[in-house]
């Protein structure tokens, strides 16, 4: 899509710092890997978002919002339309006092790295976000993807969800009126995780937590980042898992099975260190990912009667 002139400019008046026209993806990515948006810009607060979705709609904008791009595989051909991240400004962490019964609720900006949600918690001595330490990505993202470790997932320790549609609105939802399921948020304006991000914006969530001992926190936070370490590959581009895991099994097991791991098409492979990561080795296109994705669904399909459903969303 080009954009003219006239709306270039209208753009450029609305968003509250300059715009990155023509901008490369892959720099926003884990994956390192993507073309270019027609512009991307990073949002800074809720009036700005406001009238920066009211101009979508009006002139007919694609847009999308992303986080950090660590669960995302951005096509060769890039996004015909405008990315939007969420600044420091959509981003900040404070304690409120829950009800009665219930312990300190932790509200979070969407734009909030999930890094430093955990780190500010183990501060303020509060439990409940250990299992997302060493999660890379924001809080907005973590829950769209209902995000999970350790036999935990967001959903569970969720409040409430604020969301920004595009029509300028502002929501906020309570946890009652939400539908997760594994690695999904059945949202209740679009009935697919999918399409995630193209109608509406989470900007904050309210997380209920409990106050615990500091020393514990850490200590159980060091044990799952010390995990990932082992189990996880270094040093090479990737979004994480690349496929759900099946009821009652792991999708990495069922790769490594088929004798898949080192797989390759183009820059593109199948972790040695672990079958369900597939890392940029070197120069991969998301023509390559997309190759091997459907090589190993096909022989794990053809192995095991199982097929693999991606977790990565694509863009
Ligand atoms: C090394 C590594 C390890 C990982 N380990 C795990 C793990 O253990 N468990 C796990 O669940 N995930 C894991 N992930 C995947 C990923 O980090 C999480 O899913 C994370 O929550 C995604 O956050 P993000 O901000 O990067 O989202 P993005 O990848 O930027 O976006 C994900 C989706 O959400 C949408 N979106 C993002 N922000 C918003 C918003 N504010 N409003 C509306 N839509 C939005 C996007 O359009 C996209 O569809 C891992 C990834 C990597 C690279």
């Amino acid at each position: 899509m080009g954009m003219d002139a006239g709306l270039k400019e209208g753009l450029a008046a609305l968003a509250g710092s300059p715009v990155s026209w023509d901008c490369p993806l892959r720099d926003y990515t884990s994956f390192a890997i993507g073309g270019p948006a027609v512009a991307l810009i990073t949002v800074q607060d809720l009036a700005e978002l406001q009238g920066l979705l009211l101009f979508f709609v009006e002139h007919k904008i694609k847009w999308r919002i992303i986080g950090r791009g660590t669960n995302l595989l951005v096509s060769d051909a890039g996004f015909d339309g405008v990315i939007l991240l969420l600044g420091k400004g959509l981003g900040d962490l404070c304690r409120v006092n829950g009800g009665e019964n219930d312990g300190p609720v932790v509200q979070a900006g969407a734009g909030c790295s999930l890094t430093r949600l955990v780190s500010w918690c183990l501060d303020q001595g509060l439990s409940g976000l250990e299992f997302v330490a060493g999660i890379p990505g924001t809080i907005g993202g973590a829950v769209i993807m209902n995000a999970g470790a350790w036999g935990h997932e967001l959903s569970e320790v969720l409040v409430s969800v604020t969301v920004v549609t595009s029509s300028g609105q502002i929501c906020t939802l309570p946890r009652t009126e939400l539908d997760f399921g594994y690695r999904i948020w059945h949202d209740p304006y679009r009935s697919q995780g999918v399409g995630a991000g193209t109608e509406w914006v989470v900007v904050a969530v309210g997380l209920q937590c409990v106050a615990a001992d500091q020393g514990q926190i850490r200590t159980l936070c060091q044990s799952y980042r010390q995990k990932r370490q082992e189990k996880q590959p270094k040093g090479e581009p990737n979004a994480g898992s690349f496929f759900k895991n099946p009821a009652g099994d792991a999708a990495g097991r069922l790769i490594e099975a088929s004798g898949l791991k080192g797989l390759r098409v183009g820059g593109a492979m199948v972790s040695p260190v672990h079958a369900n990561f597939l890392v940029n080795s070197g120069g991969a296109t998301a023509a390559d990912v997309l190759e091997l994705m459907v090589k190993v669904r096909g022989k794990v399909h053809e192995d095991s009667g199982i097929l693999l459903e991606p977790e990565v969303h694509l863009l």
